[in-house]
């Protein structure tokens, strides 16, 4: 999960909107795998509807103090640094307005983490509470008020890279171990190589400095359905008393995971909405 968020979500991200100075800082300790940066975008009322949050960072003297509450911040107890989503304008009837993004070092005496378990008992999850956290202008991540634009060039990245259809990668080349003539295994096959190239042209397009928002939200939509239905297949086509090891292992933990596939980086009902108004626009 490192990766995902680290080199994939934040390293893009210093790479668009960094200063140099930032990029200086992170990104070789990220290329080293030496840096995990935590993302703080979610609150307790604010989770697809991203745009309520209510942490804010208010000017104080050439600086900024940031005070607020983020949940489901994965990572941020071993992360070195967080990026942070808050409200720096509130008086603009546009509520994409006036947002900004910070990057903090972490530790910070004024930045409080607690654990949030999963429903397995690890700790991935925190609660990130920001208590009058001071910052000055060096913090800022992109433009002050650019928050929205940068957030929403940054899921498409989050939401589209190859690794958000391998989560049950595991499980699939276990049971084509056990099952290799399987019918249900050729499809779902099928269905992984074409989600694989349709996910490598969003990156291409990426590469070429193109917004494919709604691509991505396309992409990971049907990715996160197939990481499910390779759970279910499994389940369904292979008896308990007769799995390997391994296959009721990996089964076991994908059962646990599967609620996650379609609610981290956006609800699929979300992502539909993102895809039908984005079509609806064209
Ligand atoms: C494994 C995992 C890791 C995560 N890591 C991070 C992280 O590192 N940083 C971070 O900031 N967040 C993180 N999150 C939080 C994640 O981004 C939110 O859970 C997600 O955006 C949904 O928000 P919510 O939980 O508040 O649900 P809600 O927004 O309250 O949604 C609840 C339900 O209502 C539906 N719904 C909401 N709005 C609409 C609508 N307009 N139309 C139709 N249906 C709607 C949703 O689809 C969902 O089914 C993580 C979540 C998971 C599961």
């Amino acid at each position: 999960m490192a990766h995902w968020i680290t080199d994939r979500q934040v390293a893009g991200a210093l790479l668009r909107f960094g200063s140099e100075e930032q990029k200086r800082r992170y990104l070789p300790g990220i290329a080293r795998a030496e840096e995990i940066v935590a993302i703080g975008m979610s609150e307790p009322e604010a989770g697809s509807d991203l745009a309520g949050i209510t942490t804010r960072a208010v000017r104080d003297g050439d600086g900024w103090r940031l005070r607020g509450r983020k949940v489901w911040t994965t990572n941020a107890h071993r992360a070195t640094a967080i990026v942070l989503l808050a409200r720096t304008d509130p008086d603009l009837k546009d509520r994409h307005a006036g947002i900004s993004q910070f990057l903090l070092p972490l530790p910070n005496p004024r930045v409080d983490v607690s654990p949030i378990r999963a429903i397995d008992g690890n700790h991935d999850f925190n609660e990130v509470v920001l208590d009058d956290v001071p910052l000055t202008d060096a913090h800022l991540l992109g433009r002050e008020g650019d928050g929205w634009q940068q957030v929403t060039a940054e899921l498409a990245t989050e939401r589209s890279g190859p690794e958000r259809i391998l989560s049950t990668l595991p499980l699939l080349r276990a049971w084509a171990r056990e099952a290799p003539d399987s019918d249900e295994l050729g499809r779902l096959v099928a269905q992984l190589v074409t989600l694989r190239r349709m996910s490598v042209s969003i990156a291409a397009a990426l590469d070429e400095g193109e917004r494919p928002e709604v691509e991505a939200a396309l992409v990971k939509d049907l990715g996160t359905q197939f990481e499910g239905e390779v759970v279910d297949a499994v389940r369904r086509t292979t008896r308990s008393e007769e799995r390997s090891e391994e296959l009721a292992r990996l089964l076991d933990h994908a059962v646990l995971q599967t609620p996650a596939f379609t609610l981290r980086g956006g609800t699929n009902e979300v992502l539909r909405s993102v895809v039908a108004r984005g079509l609806a626009l064209r």
